[in-house]
């Protein structure tokens, strides 16, 4: 049998293991995907024992996205940009090459809810990994300016600095009033924070934005967060976080197996899971 993992501490979620293993079972693959808490002294030899040919590859979640990168022969220039590794493969001849599913995953839920991204203008909240992954993945679509909003403003600066070679990055604070104002002339808002999942709340002011602006939530569980449900009030195109979700485990699946259609199964095995809605570890 072969295997995948994740590995981070704690775990808390299954979702991936729902979509990966609902694939393997689909395409006929003898596979499974594990879930392997493991202590901070346990990443070297995990590392390590993944270069056996058993093993497709694995992903990391926090706390260990960075970690994992000192084990690695190779991180591909996205992931490194990005500042995040968060997935892994594992190439025939035993060499591990880190990766990133988070800017191309978010990148095709953009496309598939329809929305453009050439020339755009892109209110972006957050500033964590997720934050970062999506700034990325929107300049390497050709929007002309983000505006990264953060209740922390140095950290919200950091990632202005740090894509500022690849387009057009401002940084705000959640409260500066300047916020209102990219609001009212964005193309495309997106909550990059843990708001709405883990606290209530919206990461902005939905009334804000103009008519034809759509809206992407990062957050899955609740499945309608109160963003989502204030930009479909507003009839605003918008997306939770699943579709980034699902498109980001088909990417992984892909480079893992060769498989690059795995999406619709692992999309309906999630909706099919008695977790999704109640947001089950
Ligand atoms: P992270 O690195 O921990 O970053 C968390 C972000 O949320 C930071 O910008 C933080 O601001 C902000 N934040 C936390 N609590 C806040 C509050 N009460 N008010 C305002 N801002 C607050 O997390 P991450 O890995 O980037 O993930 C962010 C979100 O994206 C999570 O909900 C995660 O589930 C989701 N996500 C979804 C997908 C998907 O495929 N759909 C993929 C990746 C992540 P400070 O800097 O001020 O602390």
């Amino acid at each position: 049998m072969r295997r995948v993992a994740l590995i981070g501490r704690p775990l808390r979620r299954r979702h991936s293991q729902i979509m990966h293993d609902a694939a393997f079972r689909h395409f006929g693959i003898d596979a499974h995907y594990e879930l392997a808490e493991i202590e901070p002294g346990e990443v070297a030899g995990f590392v390590a024992a993944t270069r056996a040919p058993e093993w497709f590859g694995f992903q990391i979640t926090a706390p260990y996205k960075q970690d994992v990168v000192a084990h690695l022969d190779e991180v591909e220039g996205p992931a490194r940009a990005i500042g995040a590794v968060n997935s892994v493969v594992r190439r025939d001849d035993g060499a591990l090459v880190g990766f990133n599913t988070d800017a191309p995953g978010f990148i095709a839920a953009v496309r598939g809810a329809g929305v453009g991204t050439a020339g755009i203008r892109a209110v972006v909240a957050g500033a964590g990994g997720a934050a970062r992954a999506v700034v990325w993945g929107l300049l390497d679509a050709g929007a002309a300016e983000v505006v990264v909003v953060n209740r922390t403003r140095e950290r919200a600066e950091a990632l202005a600095e740090a894509m500022a070679d690849l387009g057009r990055v401002t940084a705000l604070a959640a409260g500066d009033p300047a916020v209102a104002q990219a609001l009212s002339e964005c193309g495309m808002a997106v909550n990059a924070t843990t708001v709405g999942m883990t606290t209530p709340g919206t990461a902005f002011d939905v009334s804000l934005l103009p008519e034809d602006a759509a809206v992407f939530d990062l957050v899955y569980v609740p499945p309608v967060t109160e963003l989502v449900e204030a930009a479909t009030r507003r009839g605003l195109v918008t997306r939770n976080g699943l579709d980034m979700l699902v498109a980001q485990a088909e990417i992984a699946f892909a480079r893992w197996t060769g498989i690059a259609d795995a999406g619709p199964v692992m999309r309906q095995a999630l909706e099919a899971w008695d977790g999704l809605e109640s947001g089950q570890a």
